[in-house]
């Protein structure tokens, strides 16, 4: 899943994987200039668009997944806050722009494909949404009908079950998730001990 670099991105010497000294893990190291390629997760920005009994869904125009339907989610750019990538990835997918700001909705950690995923949501008014070019078309679809769409990812359906209770409730929260479990390396499980201990 991660892709180490054979040559080092500073000197194109040859890296070799070795856990550097104080480091628990191995990385590509460069024995020439002293450079460690550093991997780390990726973060996807996303926001549930949503109005009375309805939320947006769009069906996907690109792999992986494509024809599966999702709300407006993609990686996030550098130089963009994760509120902005949400807006810039609703553009694209759904050429929605919402009237009130997004309200930062769940956090996912999903450790076994190395991704966090932060989603907002917002009301929209539902003639606002066409397709961008990652679309084929989108949709406000109402609860009662979300059985009939095939949503692209666990995550995705994970996350539109958590607005669909919230909406039962009437009652929003912020939610922190975590799916697909974790690798249980020894040294992440030290670091949880150490941070829950209470002393
Ligand atoms: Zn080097």
């Amino acid at each position: 899943m991660q892709t180490h670099p054979k040559f080092c991105t500073e000197c194109g010497h040859a890296t070799e994987l070795k856990i550097p000294p104080n480091d628990t893990r191995p990385r590509a190291c460069c024995d020439n200039c002293g450079w460690i390629n550093y991997i780390n997760p990726k973060v996807v920005c996303g926001v549930i668009f949503h109005h009375e009994d309805q939320v947006l869904l769009c069906k996907r125009a690109i792999e992986p997944r494509l024809g599966y339907w999702t709300f407006p989610a993609g990686f996030m750019e550098c130089e963009e806050t994760t509120q902005q990538g949400a807006l810039r990835e609703a553009i694209e997918e759904a050429s929605a722009a919402p009237r009130n700001t997004p309200v930062f909705y769940a956090n996912y950690s999903l450790p076994r494909i190395s991704q966090v995923y932060s989603i907002y949501r917002a009301e929209l008014d539902p003639n606002a949404h066409a397709a961008g070019p990652e679309s084929l078309e989108t949709r406000m679809v109402k609860i009662a009908d979300l059985g009939q769409y095939e949503l692209a990812f666990g995550i995705i359906e994970h996350a539109v079950g958590l607005l669909v209770d919230d909406m039962a409730r009437g009652e929003w929260a912020v939610h922190d998730c975590a799916l697909g479990g974790t690798f249980d390396r020894p040294e992440i499980l030290e670091y949880q001990r150490l941070a829950l201990r209470s002393d």
